[in-house]
């Protein structure tokens, strides 16, 4: 048996396991191939994943809190794993373990279009927003980057404008106060922090510099936040005739292309879709 696995902490909750068990069902591989949700405490993550090729496993997704860490106990990294600086990807190869970084392609593939050329707003400054702010200029963009705590956007936009060949990506990444964002119009909107999530409270809308009025048929929304309903951002989107990608189809896209990596196999969508979303 080849085993697959999500390492994260807390997992209980991952709709990997019904995606990727559904997916290697319909590609044939169910026999031979599995896919798990294994909790795994932070203190632990480098030793219990060495240990893991022993167990038959070959390849794993990392998820929070272990994105960084997965890339630093990697013998070998894909560019994009080492610019954005963290790994959700991992195989375990003969003589060493390989990282990839799936976020910034997934959420390219889940793009209704290329974003060259466009003007994007990315909110937040974590670590899915690094790899959105890798994938959207590395593909052209033009990206302005807010975050509640400013620094971090700076950081980001320090880092990643000048990373691997990307020095062609300064000019083109900026970061933005709340008025810069209340005074624009974009092309692309992502969704990157963790506000908005559909039983929340708060009204996004007040958690964020973005107004609804700034969501209409000119702009394409992607929020990453994704729970049991739709998440008001993507519903007032919708409503105002924006294009919009809710965070399950980004979800879909990064552990197809994981799924790739593994197999070599094109992953199939429609499959993943269905079990993603019936989680
Ligand atoms: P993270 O590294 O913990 O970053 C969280 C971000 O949210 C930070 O920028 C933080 O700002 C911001 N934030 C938190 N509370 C806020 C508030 N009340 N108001 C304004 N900003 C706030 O998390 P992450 O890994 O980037 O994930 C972010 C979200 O994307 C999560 O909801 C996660 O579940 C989702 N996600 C989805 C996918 C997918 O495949 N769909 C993949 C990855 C992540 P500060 O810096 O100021 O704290």
């Amino acid at each position: 048996m080849k085993r697959l696995a999500v390492l994260g902490q807390p997992i209980s909750h991952s709709r990997s396991p019904a995606m990727q068990s559904a997916a290697l069902e319909a590609l044939g591989l169910g026999a031979e191939w599995s896919y798990e949700a294994i909790e795994m405490p932070p203190a632990d993550f480098a030793e219990l994943t060495r240990a893991l090729p022993t167990e038959g496993f070959v390849g794993a997704n990392v998820t929070i809190p272990h994105k960084e860490a997965a890339l630093e106990i990697a013998e070998d990294a894909s560019p994009a794993a080492t610019e954005i600086g963290a790994a959700n990807t991992l195989s375990f190869l003969d003589d060493r373990v390989r990282a990839d970084n799936t976020d910034a392609p997934g959420l390219i593939a889940a793009l209704p279009g290329p974003p060259s050329g466009k003007r994007a707003l990315v909110l937040g400054a974590g670590g899915s927003a690094r790899a959105a702010v890798w994938a959207l200029t590395r593909q052209g963009a033009r990206v302005e980057v807010w975050n509640r705590t400013a620094e971090r956007a700076d950081e980001i936009v320090r880092d990643l404008a000048r990373s691997g060949e990307g020095t062609e990506a300064e000019g083109r990444l900026a970061p933005v106060s709340a008025d810069q964002v209340r005074a624009a119009a974009y092309d692309l909107v992502v969704n990157c922090t963790a506000v908005g999530l559909p039983d929340a409270a708060e009204d996004p809308f007040d958690q964020l510099p973005l107004g609804p009025e700034q969501l209409g048929p000119e702009t394409t929304l992607v929020d990453l936040v994704y729970g049991g309903a739709e998440t008001r951002l993507v519903g007032e989107a919708r409503s105002r005739g924006a294009l919009t990608v809710d965070g399950l189809e980004v979800l879909v896209r990064q552990g197809a292309e994981s799924l790739r990596i593994w197999t070599g196999l094109e992953p199939p969508l429609d499959v993943m879709r269905d079990a993603a979303r019936s989680g």
